[in-house]
């Protein structure tokens, strides 16, 4: 884990947020190669839950909404995580975390009774702060896909089955956060509420946790370093038939990347009970009305894009030397393509290498570099996961064609200049 850590900051995926003031505990800010392996992987999950199917809307509702959704939801009466305060050290512990002992695990100090600590972060909407105006800042995207049932019902008019896919920040100010980016209080998640006939239920259940789980297995994720893990009728949510976790073999043991839950109609019965406004399914043929049940994939970016950059990551010994590699694949890895010229102090060929890569640039995601030599150049890409390394030396004046180098068999062919596009177009398998 220390070694991801170091890689991340040495590399500019993930920062520490606020660190010229010492650092905001727990909180991460994605770096230049971060923000782009985050928005592939997001990329990848919309192309396959959204784009792919005929039966899945994209939304992006917002994340401040009505106090009364929270109400409704029953995340002000449950949401909460039972804790415990050492009076020695002031440490705050998870009371599950404690396995019924009595003293503090730190400084064997004596700890506070066990009190309820609700996770959803509160603040005032307006200049008054008074009970009157409380908002939240939301713990989970779900709740905005089923307030706007009705709305999708009004302009899509789709048939049961059909889903909704949000990808968006929440917001849990949780106990115990830590593990790097695994556990945050401001994070993203990817969200399906998936809407079918109550007797369909359990089957679509199937379908989605398979689903998912070959879905981290395209990411390029090790099979051996998936599991799927289903939770036991005492550890169910309140909402909750069935949970499946979808888990990875991380460097701190085993632990979710997702969970589907079968959640019935209790969301939309709730908010339908409070609210006044029937959010109900019409079936024009049966002509009957009930509350569709509700399959939720519910999946973390920042835990997705965790696992595969620990999965990715490979030292391998290159005569005398480690080399460090991120083996991404080629949907996830930052950049594809990094262009060099072989001489840093002949123009001709700095002006040759600047402007291929600029053409590679309007169809690929290129780089170009040439602040350093060849091996610092390729051992700085190999770190970030680059999938090929073109370089442009003497030879390419004349008989116009290029040094191209494979990430992962570091092999080198020559390819021509005027092929070059079509041979990554190719490669990338982009039309
Ligand atoms: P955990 O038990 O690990 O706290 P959870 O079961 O409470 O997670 P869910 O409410 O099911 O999590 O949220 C769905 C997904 O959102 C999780 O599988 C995880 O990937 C992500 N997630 C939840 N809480 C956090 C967090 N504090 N930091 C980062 N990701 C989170």
């Amino acid at each position: 884990m220390e070694k991801i850590v170091s890689l991340c900051k040495r590399r500019g995926f993930i920062f520490q947020s606020s660190e010229i003031y010492g650092g905001l505990s727990n909180t991460w800010d994605y770096g230049p190669h971060g923000v782009e392996l985050k928005n592939n992987l997001k990329r990848a999950w919309w192309k396959a839950c959204v784009y792919e199917r005929n039966d899945i809307f994209g939304m992006d509702a917002a994340i401040l909404m009505h106090p009364k959704v929270w109400e409704s939801s029953g995340h002000v009466e449950n949401f909460f995580d039972l804790k415990s305060d050492c009076k020695g050290c002031k440490k705050r512990f998870k009371t599950e975390d404690l396995k019924n002992k009595t003293k503090c695990p730190e400084c064997s100090g004596d700890l506070t009774e066990s009190r309820p600590f609700n996770l959803m972060y509160k603040t005032h909407q307006g200049p008054v702060e008074d009970a009157s105006n409380i908002i939240y800042l939301r713990p989970e995207t779900a709740q905005g896909m089923f307030v706007n049932f009705q709305n999708i019902l009004d302009s899509k008019h789709p048939k049961l089955p059909f889903g909704l896919a949000q990808i968006g920040k929440s917001f849990r100010n949780e106990i115990t956060p830590g593990n790097f980016t695994f556990r945050t209080r401001e994070f993203e998640q990817m969200e399906i509420e998936y809407f079918c006939r109550p007797l369909d239920a359990e089957k679509f259940y199937e379908t989605w946790v398979t689903d998912r789980f070959n879905w981290y297995l395209n990411l390029g994720i090790k099979k051996e370093n998936l599991r799927l893990r289903v939770h036991a009728k005492d550890e169910l949510a309140h909402y909750a038939l069935a949970c499946t976790d979808i888990e990875y073999n991380f460097p701190f043991g085993w632990s979710e990347l997702e969970g589907i839950a079968n959640r019935a109609d209790f969301d939309l019965r709730q908010h339908s009970k409070i609210s006044g406004k029937e959010l109900i399914y019409f079936d024009d043929q049966k002509k009957e009305k009930f509350y569709p049940f509700v399959i939720e994939p519910s999946g973390g970016v920042d835990r997705a894009v965790l696992a595969v950059l620990i999965d990715a990551y490979h030292e391998e010994k290159v005569k005398e030397d480690t080399r460090i590699v991120l083996k991404l694949n080629k949907e996830l890895a930052p950049t594809k393509v990094a262009v060099f010229p072989l001489l840093r102090n002949r123009a001709e060929i700095v002006e040759l290498a600047k402007k291929i890569a600029q053409d590679l640039k309007k169809s690929i995601t290129t780089a170009y570099d040439d602040t350093g030599a060849i091996g610092k150049l390729y051992r700085r890409q190999d770190e970030v996961g680059t999938l090929y390394c073109v370089t442009i030396d003497v030879q390419t004046l004349e008989d116009k064609q290029v040094t191209v180098r494979d990430r992962d068999t570091m092999l080198q062919e020559r390819i021509g200049i005027d092929k070059l596009k079509e041979y990554f177009l190719n490669k990338l398998n982009i039309q």
